[in-house]
């Protein structure tokens, strides 16, 4: 037997998933339908009221951290990884184009 389950653990989840919007809504990246409700929710919601301003502060410090271009073998590195190939094994025009800048 499982005291949490039930009617008031479903509510608690629709409760979350509302606050789990703060984050897209900060990035402009909902919809209108989404937006509205989640407009709805943040009038009466201290904790979003209070995400919205930190995260757009974030991702204007992200945006102003990343404005200038990555070390090339990162993204050599990266796709490496993703593939689980080593780096010396990589053929292709681009990531072979990136080595060869990074031996120079
Ligand atoms: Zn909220």
């Amino acid at each position: 037997m499982s005291i949490g389950d039930g009617p008031r653990t479903q509510a608690a989840e629709e409760v979350e998933d509302e606050h789990a919007l703060v984050g897209a809504y900060a990035l402009n990246a909902v919809d209108e339908r989404e937006r509205s409700e989640f407009e709805a929710h943040l009038a009466g919601c201290p904790l979003c009221s209070a995400d919205v301003p930190a995260f757009r502060e974030i991702l204007a410090r992200y945006a102003a951290t990343t404005a200038s271009a990555p070390p090339p073998d990162l993204v050599a590195r990266a796709i490496a990884e993703a593939h689980g190939v080593r780096q010396e094994r990589v053929r292709g025009g681009v990531l072979s184009r990136i080595l060869r800048l990074r031996r120079r």
